[in-house]
This record gives structure tokens, sequence and C-alpha cells, in this order.
């Protein structure tokens, strides 16, 4: 073992993968070589307020640690607190005292994940200081957020690691090991020789992206204190409205938050809210408007325009954040409260609502843009036989598998791919002519075929197949999307009669005819 070789170790307090690790380091009583690396993977962690699905990962998370590491004494915190400040303060005590601050760095974590601690409080975080024998950094030196720490983030955001926790990285091994590694892997690492299996399958926590705030307007500082903010969100400013305008179009989705600054924008500001309130996309995305003043007036009109919320002064940052925080936690409510209504719980695909919601929307495009819609309908061969001979529940794990084989076959982003109804499933494929669906479609059956779910009772082959119906058409505003489903459903029918596990498309359209054929 090569002792000079150091181990950089990137860590969060609040990733209980990085405390169990951290307490396997100590009992191989190797952390000599260690370089503590603290990094921040949910930026927007909050001791403040816990929702079901975080109460929920994080006793995922303990889950596993128990599971992977069952010497270790782990208990699920009531929250996930933010580690910014933590970080903040190893680093300082590092240069006190390097010995000590890993001390310290262990009773941290040891007081979240078996006393359930609070170690986003400063009281707290003075305390375990003490009890170390080590200074609670001043209040000075904490105001400035130390330019290293930053270097890490950047680096462990970077492409090696897969933004993964924890993560160890020595010049000895070329390549990092990321996640919770076994005893095993652990002596293979400090060795230097070659990891016996692939780092990524090890559990891990993943970063949180942060939720994108757009600033639209001049913020007078003085009314507005977002500095402080950076750290929890991606802040975006554009000063007028157009340029949001702009901005929003380069998007690839919605920001979480917009605020609009009233009072260097007055009525377009208000137009741009209102603007985008009437957009689907937009529909999850809370837009506040920041007046200079109690005003009912402007308030009624900020209201009328369909804002979320009117604030007043945002010149203490904590309040900023609360307001903006409060915001994001019932967007993300109402988004998840969305997706469950569109969403199949059984495959996880899309519902019929979603699809029919979608046809409509692409056939109103294809109408405006003169260009092809083609949609599929598709269905299990003898799914009832399958049922009765393996039993329901395996019926369901069928369902589950073969939604997921047609997934891997549909790729562009504007398609959308549905569970229709029972064993049915359906694609909606924009821009998309006869013969390109005709490919999706056989793409769909192969990759269904290729699962080898056996299926001894099918007469069609001896796994689970499936058929296939397609239709296309150019649409216009006198046909009704209605028609289009019809046709598939008919060359569906086709596909059944003919024998099962192939795609038929439907004849008028294989023609060529116009789309009035179809009336
Ligand atoms: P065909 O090849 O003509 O399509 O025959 P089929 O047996 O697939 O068609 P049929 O419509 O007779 O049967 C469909 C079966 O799908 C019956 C129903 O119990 C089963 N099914 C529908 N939804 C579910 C589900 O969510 N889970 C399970 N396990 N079975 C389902
Ligand atoms: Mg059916
Ligand atoms: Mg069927």
């Amino acid at each position: 073992m090569n002792t000079t070789d150091t181990i950089q170790f990137y860590s969060d307090f609040n990733c209980p993968f990085c405390y169990a690790l951290n307490e396997r380091l100590i009992s191989m009583g190797d952390t000599q070589r260690i370089q503590w690396r603290g990094i921040e993977h949910e930026a927007s962690a909050t001791s403040a307020v816990v929702t079901p699905d975080e109460k929920n990962q994080i006793l995922n998370e303990v889950a596993v640690v128990r599971k992977r590491a069952s010497e270790i004494t782990v208990h699920a915190p009531p929250f996930r607190p933010n580690t910014r400040l933590v970080n903040q303060v190893a680093y300082h005590l590092r240069e006190q005292d390097p010995k000590l601050a890993s001390q310290f760095r262990t009773r941290v974590y040891r007081a979240l994940w078996i006393d359930g601690k609070d170690i986003s409080n400063p009281d707290f975080l003075k305390s375990l200081t003490a009890e170390v024998g080590l200074e609670f950094p001043s209040a000075e030196l904490l105001k400035q957020f130390p330019a290293e720490l930053l270097e890490w983030q950047k680096e462990w955001e970077g492409d090696i690691y897969k933004t993964r926790l924890p993560v160890m990285f020595s010049s000895l091994n070329k390549k990092p090991l990321l996640g919770f590694p076994t005893y095993d892997l652990l002596r293979h690492f400090f060795a230097g020789t070659e990891l016996p299996i692939a780092p990524e399958s090890l559990a891990a926590c993943q970063l949180k992206p942060k939720q994108n705030v757009l600033l639209v307007g001049e913020f007078d500082p003085a009314r507005c204190n977002l500095v402080e903010l950076e750290a929890a969100y991606i802040l975006i400013n554009r000063p007028s409205a157009a340029a949001a305008e702009q901005w929003l179009k380069e998007q690839d989705c919605a920001p979480d938050v917009i605020l609009i600054d009233y009072p260097s924008l007055t009525s377009e500001g208000l137009a741009l809210c209102s603007r985008l309130k009437r957009e689907h996309s937009y529909r999850h995305t809370s837009v506040l408007i920041l007046l200079d003043g109690l005003n009912d007036e402007q308030e009624m009109a900020a209201f009328d325009a369909g804002a979320a919320d009117v604030l007043f002064d945002l010149s203490n940052p904590k309040v900023a954040q609360a307001r903006l925080d409060a915001q994001l936690r019932s967007k993300q409510s109402a988004a998840i409260l969305d997706a469950l209504a569109h969403l199949d719980y059984l495959t996880e695909l899309p519902n019929r609502r979603e699809f029919d919601r979608k046809l409509e929307d692409e056939w109103h495009r294809g109408c405006r843009k003169n260009e092809p819609l083609s949609i599929i309908i598709m269905d299990i061969d003898h799914f009832k036989l399958y049922n009765d001979h393996y039993g329901h529940s395996m019926g369901d794990d069928c369902l589950r598998q073969t939604a997921k084989a047609m997934g891997n076959a549909v790729h562009r982003r504007s398609d959308l791919l549905a569970r229709y109804g029972g064993e049915e499933f359906s694609v909606v494929l924009p821009d998309t002519d006869s013969d390109g669906a005709s490919r999706v479609a056989n793409a769909i059956r192969e990759a269904v075929e290729a699962c080898a779910i056996p299926h001894e009772d099918s007469s069609a082959a001896k796994v689970v197949t499936i058929s296939l119906g397609i239709a296309t058409t150019v649409p216009t505003l006198e046909m009704m999307p209605d028609k289009l489903l019809e046709a598939a459903d008919e060359a569906l029918y086709t596909a059944k009669q003919q024998g099962r596990n192939r795609a038929e498309l439907h004849p008028a359209l294989r023609q060529g005819v116009h789309c009035t054929a179809l009336n």
C-alpha cells in the first residue's frame, strides 16, 4: 500500500450513505489518508418543512443502509437538514486542528443519523464544536463562503462523479469509487487493485437539482435582497418582459417560480403574467408579483392577471427564502397531484386522459402546420389466457414489463406512449407519416417479443406478443380525432384476424388516400 497516497472523500452530512461510509472508514482505522471534501447534494434542504415524499425518501435510504451495513446503528431523522453552515464550520475547524475536526464531523453525522438532531442549528453546532475542544468560527469568518468549498462542489458536479454520493477518489485508482461500498470493495480500493464490480451499482444519494427562479425586472436591492438565495436556487434575472419571454422560449421546461417586479415593469409585467398563466406548460409555475407598497388596485390587478401571490418586501433574505420555499412546495404538491391524475399507477405510463389531451393538442397542431399525424393502438395477444394460466399478479407484472419495453422503442420527445386501458396501449406520433409510424410499430412489436415472457397458451407465439393498428392522416378542422382512433382500431382488428403478433396500417391511408377517406 502506498502510504503517501491520499483519498478524497466527497460527502454530505445529510446523506446516510456518507454517514455509513464514515463509520466504516473509522472501523478500518485508515482515516489518516482521508481528505474530507464537504459538498451539498440538496441545496434547498431544510429542517423546517418535510413533505411525505421527502420523509419516504429518508426512510428508504435508511432501510438500505440497515440492509447493507447491519453493524451500523442508524435511525431515520424527522427531516433532512440543510448542510451549508455545517460544511462551512467543518471547513474552518479543519484549519484549527485536522484531527479534532475529523472527530467533529463524526459527531455531526452521529447527531443526525443516530439522535435525529438538527445539524443546521448554529447553537447545536456550537455545542458540538465545544465538545471536541475547538473554537466556533467567528461570524465574520462565516459571512464569506469559502472558495475552496465551491471548488469541491464544482468538481463533484462535474462529469466524473455522476453526481452520486458518497464518492472516494485516490490517485492510485484511476476510477472513483461511487456510492456506499462493501468492506471488500473498500479493501480493493485502498490497495489500488481492480474493483470487482461496476461502482455505479452501489447505493448512493444523488444530486437534487436546484429549482429555477426567474426574476423579471430591475429589482431594487433595498426592497428585494436575493443575493443569499443563490446557494439554494438557480436565479435567472432578465430586466424586461421581452427579455424574459426570449429566455423562456429557449428553455426545455418551465421555471419553478417567476418573480415579476411591478414598479420597474408595470403593465408589461402584468401582461407577461396573464399570458403565461394561459399556457398549459406554465400551469405549475407560480408567478409572483412584487409591489412597492400596499395598493389595493395594483394587488387586484395582479391577482386578475393570474398571480399566485403578491409580495411587498423581500429585503430580508430569510423572509424571501421562506416566501419562495412556500411557493415551491405548493407548486411541488400541485405537480405531484397533477402527475398522479395523468398517470396509470400500474405501468407508470401516461393514462387515457393524457393520451386524449395529447391527441387533441397534436390534432390542432397538425391542422395549423399541415403535417401528418399518426397513432398506433396496441393490444396484448391472448391476455385473458395469460391471466388464466399464470394468475392476475403475473398478469400485472407482464403489463409492467411490456410497457417498459414499448417505452424503450419510442424515442422522439414529442411522441407519447400511454396505457389506453386494460391490456391496450397507444402512441401518438406527431409529424410522422405512415412509413415512419410503421417503423415505430414494428420496433415496438419486436421489443415486446424480445422480452421473451413465456406464454404457453398463445396461438401467436410461445412468448407474449402484441398486435398493432396504425392510422395516419393530415388533420383537418372538418374531421374529429375520433376518426383516426376508429381507423387505428379497425387496423388492429385486422391484425388480430390475420394471426396476431403483427402491425397493420389502415388501408385507406396506406394507399395514400387523403383523410376524407376516413369520413
Ligand atoms: P386478443 O388476443 O384477442 O386481444 O385476446 P385477449 O385475451 O387479450 O382479449 P380479451 O379482451 O378477451 O381479454 C383481455 C384481458 O386483459 C382480460 C382482462 O382480465 C385482462 N386485463 C385487463 N386489464 C388488466 C390488468 O390491469 N391486469 C391484469 N392482470 N389483467 C388485465
Ligand atoms: Mg383488448
Ligand atoms: Mg388482447
